[in-house]
């Protein structure tokens, strides 16, 4: 008998795997349809030996001292700053050029050929900014601080292919991902921990879940197993909706595919990422590894990302009428007792790793405050007497 039965070998699961484990003692079942632990993190070895992440570039970055903390007991770290280069036409000439991304004083600088300082190019975003009486959507964010011209040339194809929808219906939380900044600062994320796992993100996740109490099954569906392998409780980090045979109909999800190459050569392309907001390529961008790894080797790979209707589910789109129908989900969730929904698809949420991570500790606090661990639940089964929490 396991006391838990967990679906899905990502963030969400393997910290509360980890936990619970090694916490309470608890014995624990972790199950993934995928052939792999790690979840959208996983990372391997490709064909040439270069260390690629199968579901597209993940750069660990947090404000949370808890979480960096937490994750540092399984693995150490390389400290990694992430940068990110726009390929766009100059507006006028039409010539292309790479610039900086998220918008910075070098951006406008470069991209109009001026000479401006922090304060003017403050002036000169300002001037151009449209005046928005509510920031609602996510093209109302971005043309309220930098105006049309480049909303239209960094975000508004980037954003259509990424997410098949014109900004104008997408939350504001989207776009507002990305700052606008006026100082040189040419760092995707300004968080205070910036670093990738050394070893990898698999291997970190292979110490994780590195316990007497933790059995690993991949390439299991929890359709195939949920009758035939006795548990008492489950924590669910897939679809939301699947979970619940889509009731109430499907929630919209946004997918990608993924296209890995090799390439004779040492390096690609400057930076880590370069975006391709134009709508007319398919792509919305190319990253290339060996920035993020550091790994030396003569050969490289990189990936692009197609977005895509079919596929795995990757993107909850944060959308009015698909936050509705999550609300109808959730209170089907929340009325479960032995069921507990952590992750980024279980509560349609579109979170970095460091919130899944925070969410799965937060979520193993409740448990841990609610539900008896093993040794209790063991004792009342023997004596016919309730457990309670400890
Ligand atoms: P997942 O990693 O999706 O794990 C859920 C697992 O459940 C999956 O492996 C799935 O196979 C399994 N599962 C689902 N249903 C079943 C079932 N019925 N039976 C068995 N198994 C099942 N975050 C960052 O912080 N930095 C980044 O740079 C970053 N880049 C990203 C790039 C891309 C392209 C994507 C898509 C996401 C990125 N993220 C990034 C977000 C990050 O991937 C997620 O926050 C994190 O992986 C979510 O973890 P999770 O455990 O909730 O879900
Ligand atoms: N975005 C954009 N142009 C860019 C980068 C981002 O329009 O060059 C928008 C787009 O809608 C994207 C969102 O901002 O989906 C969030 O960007 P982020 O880089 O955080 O996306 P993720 O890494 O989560 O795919």
């Amino acid at each position: 008998m396991y006391d838990w039965l967990i679906v899905g070998a990502g963030f969400a699961g393997s910290v509360l795997a980890e936990r619970l484990a090694r916490v309470r003692g608890d014995r624990v079942l972790v199950i993934d349809r995928r052939p792999h632990i790690g979840g959208n993190a996983y990372d391997h070895l490709d064909a040439a030996g270069v260390l690629i992440h199968r579901y597209g570039p993940h750069i660990f970055h947090t404000n949370s001292k808890q979480v960096f903390d937490y994750l540092s007991r399984f693995t150490a770290w390389r400290p990694y700053e992430h940068r990110v280069l726009a390929d766009v036409r100059r507006p006028g000439c039409g010539t292309a050029v790479q610039v900086p991304m998220p918008i910075n004083l070098d951006t406008v600088n470069r991209l109009y050929g001026l000479d401006l300082s922090e304060s003017e190019v403050e002036a000169w975003m300002a001037s151009r900014a449209e005046a928005v009486p509510e920031i609602r959507t996510s093209e109302d964010v971005v043309v309220s601080k930098v105006g049309r011209e480049l909303y239209e040339l960094f975000f508004r194809g980037y954003t259509r292919k990424q997410w098949a929808c014109d900004p104008s219906e997408l939350d504001k939380s989207v776009t507002a991902r990305v700052p606008t900044r006026t100082n040189c600062d040419d760092r995707y994320f300004t968080d205070t921990f910036q670093a990738m796992p050394q070893a990898g993100y698999t291997e970190m996740f292979r110490q994780m879940l590195a316990h007497p109490n933790i059995t690993v099954q991949t390439g299991v569906d929890y359709a195939a197993v949920r009758d035939s392998i006795p548990h008492r409780r489950v924590i669910w980090s897939g679809p939301v909706d699947e979970y619940f045979d889509f009731r109430f109909g499907r929630l919209p999800y946004r997918s990608l595919r993924f296209e890995h190459r090799t390439l004779n050569q040492a390096q690609y392309q400057p930076v880590g990422t370069v975006n391709y907001p134009a709508e007319d390529v398919p792509y919305t961008r190319i990253s290339e590894y060996k920035h993020l790894t550091g790994q030396d080797h003569p050969k490289t790979s990189i990936t692009l990302e197609y977005p895509s209707a079919e596929g795995d589910p990757y993107y909850p789109i944060p959308r009015p009428q698909n936050q509705a129908l999550y609300k109808r989900y959730e209170a089907l969730a929340d009325a479960q007792t032995d069921v507990w929904f952590v992750g980024r698809l279980a509560t349609y949420r579109y979170y970095n790793m460091d919130q899944i991570v925070g969410q799965a500790l937060a979520t193993f606090a409740r448990i841990d405050a609610t539900v008896p661990p093993r040794a209790a639940n063991d004792a009342a089964e023997a004596t016919g007497v309730p457990a309670i929490a400890g």
